[in-house]
């Protein structure tokens, strides 16, 4: 059963990047205000997301990592509206298969927190009293330290620290109102570093740099269909002045970082077709979608989802930015 558990947990997770994803989520979950990750050897050896969030309650500790155990669907419903992304309940159950899994954690109102550490799928002991100030850390040690040719093929790769940064990148430039920092561990100085804004500019610029956030145009689209539910995007492209030899999308729907491949694509092309520059685009957009049009069942790591976006929302075209005529036909 074990050598099961393993695998599927290998299937969830799959690199270091998508431990920190499933971490980094369940702190903005926790409605945290600032986050903090700290990597070793590209997160083989440690990550540490640390959070202000809401903590775990103790009597939450002892199952906290049994699979399917989530504290955030309570109904039905709530199960086929979630169908969307990520795996309920899955991800921390999935680390403790993989590495060593350890939680620091205080909720509201307590004197102390409570320390404990699990291994595939069970609390190896009784939650320790410890000094804490509030929300939750989360260590993952030694991550893949039972799966040999996984931890080979990372080690002979590059490693997964910059993708880490990116990541922590993305998330930073949509949750405006949350500080994000990821850094090297026993760096001094942080990769990715945050603060709380509230103009959208000021987060690219401060993460992506003046030379990104100064060459962006703003996008917006939304159903003008009022008999039907919310379709809304909003975000920024990269305008003709912009120079760089890879594409960036950064895509959120109904708030979830996820990638389209046939989205990133489309804007390629039109891209390409309008401006005259062997330029690459910049582009962040976040959409609110019903979730019936988002198919999360593309990508078995559902990382990749597929819109559907219906001739109802977009009259088969969505007009990205009037500025430059750019047209994206889907
Ligand atoms: P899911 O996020 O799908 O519920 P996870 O395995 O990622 O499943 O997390 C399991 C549960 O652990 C969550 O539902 C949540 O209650 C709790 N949890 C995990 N991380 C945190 C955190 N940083 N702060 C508060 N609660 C957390
Ligand atoms: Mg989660």
């Amino acid at each position: 059963e074990s050598v099961v558990n393993r695998i599927a947990a290998g299937e969830v997770i799959q690199r270091p990047v998508s431990a920190v994803k499933e971490l980094v989520e369940n702190s903005l979950d926790a409605c945290s205000a600032s986050i903090n990750v700290v990597v070793k050897d590209g997160g083989l050896k440690l990550i540490q997301v640390s959070d202000d969030g809401h903590g775990i309650r103790y009597e939450d500790l002892p199952i906290l990592c049994e699979r399917h155990t989530t504290s955030k669907l309570s109904t039905f419903e709530d199960l086929q509206g979630i169908k969307s992304m990520g795996f309920r309940g899955e991800a921390l159950a999935s680390m403790t298969y993989v590495g060593h899994v350890t939680v620091t954690t205080i909720t509201k109102g307590q004197l102390h927190g409570y320390r404990v550490s699990y291994r595939d799928g069970m609390m190896e002991h009784e939650p320790k009293p410890c000094a804490a100030v509030k929300g939750t850390q989360i260590m993952i040690e030694n991550l893949f330290y039972n799966m040999t040719a996984r931890r080979k093929t990372l080690q002979n790769s590059a490693d997964d620290y910059p993708k880490i940064v990116d990541l922590l990148s993305r998330f930073a430039i949509h949750h405006i109102n949350v500080s994000f920092s990821c850094r090297k561990h026993g760096a001094a100085r942080s990769d990715v570093h945050s603060v709380v804004t509230s103009s959208r500019l000021d987060a690219i610029r401060s993460v992506y740099g003046v030379s990104v956030a100064r060459d962006l145009m703003k996008i917006e689209a939304s159903d003008n269909d009022p008999s039907s539910s919310v379709f809304e995007m909003t975000g920024f492209i990269s305008n003709s002045n912009y120079v760089s030899k890879k594409i960036t999308m950064v895509l959120f729907i109904n708030d979830r970082l996820v990638e389209c491949g046939a989205l990133k694509r489309a804007i390629e092309i039109v891209y390409a077709a309008t401006l005259p520059k062997a330029s690459k685009p910049f582009v962040y957009m976040s959409t609110v979608l019903p979730l019936e049009h988002v198919d999360a069942n593309v990508h078995p790591t559902k990382r990749e989802v597929q819109i559907f976006l219906a001739v109802k929302y977009y009259n088969c075209s969505c007009l990205l930015a009037n500025d430059i005529g750019l047209l994206i036909h889907l």
